[in-house]
């Protein structure tokens, strides 16, 4: 009896899945879940995002003019930067249903020429928290031609420092849902050269974002 139930619910189970499976669509430059469709917030509402309070004062008007760059494309407001208030937890990136940017003084060894890092957290296809890692271990940053900070590492400190405002506009392109896109000019190109001063949408990154903002 109990073995024929067991049997009955697996059943079950398996047809509302199929009922309930959603349409597969075409990626359009974003990151998709497992039933191929778009993940993004899904809603009007601006995505709140804190700044860390390790993110020096100075980076805040790069942080700002990237936010700012995404929401003249979309034409309405896309993120809600707080900057009447840091956030002062601990500099830990993890699901907390707060969306922050770090600046990490401390990054993975095996990883150090990734120069920021995005998580998404999503639900079905609607993505629920998004975290940036500015990695200024490795990196030193500048914005409009002012050096703001060095590489915490000693040896990496002379290093060629990268542009702030180029690197937050391609992990807040993550944070919308976007993926890496190389060629085409993207700002989501998966490699930033020091020094580059990519600040500007390409075509192809006005295109993807109007697919779901
Ligand atoms: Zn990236």
């Amino acid at each position: 009896m109990l073995k024929w139930l067991g049997t009955a619910l697996v059943l079950i189970t398996v047809i509302s899945i199929q009922a309930c499976a959603p349409k597969s669509q075409e990626d359009c430059g974003f990151v998709q879940n497992v039933y191929g469709e778009r993940i993004s917030w899904k809603s009007d509402v601006p995505v709140t995002m804190y700044i860390h309070a390790q993110v020096p004062d100075s980076m805040i008007p790069a942080i700002l003019k990237a936010a700012d760059t995404w929401e003249k494309t979309a034409g309405r407001k896309l993120f809600n930067i707080v900057t009447s208030t840091r956030y002062t937890g601990p500099i830990n990136p993890h699901k907390d249903s707060v969306n922050v940017i770090y600046l990490m003084s401390s990054w993975e060894d095996n990883r150090a020429s990734e120069q920021g890092r995005t998580s998404v957290y999503w639900i079905g296809d609607q993505i629920k928290e998004a975290d940036i890692r500015l990695n200024a271990a490795d990196f030193g940053f500048y914005w409009n031609g002012q050096t703001l900070t060095r590489a915490a590492k000693a040896d990496r400190q002379g290093s060629a420092p990268v542009n702030i405002e180029a690197l937050v506009l391609h992990e807040m392109g993550h944070v919308l849902g976007l993926k890496h896109k190389d060629g085409a000019g993207s700002v989501m190109a998966t490699y930033l050269a020091s020094g580059d001063d990519r600040v500007n949408l390409a075509g192809a990154d006005q295109t993807a974002l109007q697919c779901e903002y």
